[in-house]
């Protein structure tokens, strides 16, 4: 992928903002450069601009370098940035398939770019590639690929997400794994080192149990991660952020032991929710939630919330007709929602 027809021209030729924790790295005794309030408080201080420490706990994990890792307040950040650094307002456009996670298309609203949706095989979710082709043409930036997609919760064959890193190199191909500990498909990183037009965004919003942490994280090139950082705002990951992602980082048992279970109940939510009679159909799911096709999803919907149950209805959305989509709870959430529906005649 050329770089340079890509990216937006105003982002190339752009002078980034320096700041004062950019231009001095060392340990120094005395810090009067950036108008900070020097009565130590543990916040007094800007935090470091590019998250190095966080950094450095989670390249190792992800099996790439510091520089390829942009991290954001959550990825919904990054997101943002895919299209304030690839993509001219009014001109350029990108291609999704849908239904898939919504934020893709309120940015590209929101920046004016033009949101190219493709429907996705009607009962399987299966990615339509022709069709997708079929959408792009040269003023193209970007290809979003969720993988396992929200809602529908299936992961794409890793082979299927190559091919379009192959067929589409001179696009960026932006793979959202948000969900990704919750597959048997493994991550796309692996593949960074092979394909430049790839960005691989992950969150601790998830898997790692902190969405209200608000850390997102985005790998790719280090020339586009570079891009990224020129673009963000210098402090976009505010110091206690930082702190608690370093001591989440710091216990990467925990995250596992935590996904082990929400798989187990997954399992055993779906094989209860297969026996209950307004269920028609349980899609299967490589995340932590289930869609689940009822009779009357509106219905359903209202009358779990009567009972202080909130799932998601998806019914308004495009192929997920009398769709609700169900997040794995603990055992004893799981339990009581299936002793609710199971009670339900409609
Ligand atoms: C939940 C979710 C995210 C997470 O966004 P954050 O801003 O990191 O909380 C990203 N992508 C998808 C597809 C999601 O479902």
């Amino acid at each position: 992928m050329n770089l340079q027809q890509v990216v937006r021209p105003n982002i190339l030729a752009m002078a980034p903002y320096s700041c004062a924790r950019d231009e001095f790295k060392g340990v120094a005794s005395i810090n009067v450069d950036a108008n900070e309030n020097p009565y130590n408080n543990g916040l007094n201080r800007y935090p470091d601009p590019r998250q190095l420490k966080v950094k450095e706990l989670l390249a190792p994990l992800k099996g790439v370098d510091v520089e390829q890792i942009f991290l954001g307040n959550g990825s919904d950040e990054a997101i943002d940035l895919v299209y304030r650094v690839f993509c001219q307002p009014g001109i350029d456009n990108v291609v999704a398939p849908a239904p898939t996670y919504g934020m893709y298309q309120v940015c590209a609203e929101v920046n004016d770019v033009e949101y190219r949706a493709v429907p996705m095989e009607a009962e399987t979710f299966a990615l339509q590639i022709e069709d997708m082709a079929a959408q792009v043409d040269d003023h193209t930036k970007v290809i979003w690929l969720c993988s396992p997609n929200n809602p529908s919760g299936n992961a794409y064959p890793q082979e299927q997400l190559e091919g379009f890193l192959q067929r589409f190199p001179n696009q960026v191909v932006v793979v959202d794994e948000a969900y990704i500990d919750f597959s048997e498909v493994p991550s796309m990183t692996s593949m960074l080192s092979k394909y430049d037009n790839l960005i691989v965004l992950q969150t601790f919003s998830k898997a790692w149990g902190h969405a209200a942490m608000r850390l997102g994280i985005a790998m790719a090139s280090k020339e586009i991660i570079a891009y990224f950082n020129n673009v963000k705002y210098p402090y976009n990951v505010n110091e206690l952020t930082q702190q608690e992602a370093i001591k989440v980082l710091n216990d990467v048992p925990k995250m596992k032991r935590q996904v082990e279970e929400i798989l187990s109940q997954r399992a055993i939510l779906c094989e209860l929710l297969s026996s209950v009679k307004c269920v028609e159909k349980i899609y299967p799911s490589d995340a932590n939630f289930l869609l689940v096709k009822v009779k009357d999803a509106v219905q359903t919907y209202f009358y779990l919330q009567s009972q202080g149950v909130i799932v998601r209805n998806r019914h308004k959305v495009q192929l997920c007709a009398n769709c609700l989509r169900i997040t794995i709870g603990t055992p004893e959430e799981n339990a009581t929602l299936y002793n609710l529906l199971k009670d339900y005649e409609a």
